[in-house]
């Protein structure tokens, strides 16, 4: 089967992280480890998760270009994804998933225009502002700036015409169906174009 970039975007809080793992899961693809500023949470892992760095070696990886893409999320922490995954998961001829926000799917999407977007939507606000308090990662300063940006993201996304599908998160098990759907769909779709 040939590769496919699958990029999946969504407010925080939605519920990407959860179905992307399971959808690469069922179609045994890879999860691409994207690199970051951010501090990492108690329940992360390093180089699983993501991969952990301090500014410097960011700046490093910039320097020596590395990234497909950059960009600095709720204006203040770094996050890029490493060209050598996906381009190795690619000619593997591997699904490769890229959690990535707006601007990271946009940037990607130019570069290369066959990757396949999907953009996670929350049935409605306050389902998405129970979620964020539900997952109790961040205080309360920080989930209010995440879901203010989730608004504007969801507004982008709806406008941009980046994404070439939309799947709403409301009963994760049928999301997670659809979605793998979908994707098994481009995979498909993907082996018989060669
Ligand atoms: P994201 O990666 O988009 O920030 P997560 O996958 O971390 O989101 O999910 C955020 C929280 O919402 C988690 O506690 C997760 O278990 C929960 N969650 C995910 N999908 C649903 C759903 N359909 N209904 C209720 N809670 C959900
Ligand atoms: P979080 O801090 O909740 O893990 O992620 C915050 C946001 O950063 C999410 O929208 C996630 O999709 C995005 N993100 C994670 N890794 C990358 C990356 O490598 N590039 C870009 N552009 N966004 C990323």
């Amino acid at each position: 089967m040939s590769g496919l970039l699958f990029v999946i975007s969504g407010p925080s809080g939605v519920g990407k992280t959860t179905m992307v793992h399971e959808v690469v899961r069922r179609l045994g693809g890879e999860f691409s480890v994207s690199a970051t500023t951010r501090a990492r949470t108690a329940r992360e892992r390093d180089d699983v998760d993501y991969h952990f760095v301090d500014q410097a070696t960011f700046q490093r990886y910039v320097d020596e270009d590395r990234f497909i893409e950059v960009a600095q999320v709720f204006g203040r922490n770094w996050y890029g994804t490493l060209t050598a995954q996906v381009t190795d998961a690619l000619k593997a001829g591997k699904l490769i998933a890229l959690d990535i926000d707006v601007q990271g799917a946009k940037n990607v999407k130019r570069r290369i225009p066959h990757a396949y977007a999907v953009f996670i939507l929350p049935p409605n606000e306050d389902a998405l502002l129970a979620r964020l308090h539900a997952r109790g990662r961040e205080d309360e300063a920080a989930i209010e700036r995440r879901f203010e940006e989730a608004k504007k993201e969801i507004d982008f996304a709806q406008t941009s015409g980046v994404y070439d599908a939309f799947v709403v998160n409301d009963d994760l098990e049928v999301a997670i169906d659809q979605l793998t759907d979908l994707v098994r769909g481009q995979l498909l779709a993907a082996s018989r174009n060669g």
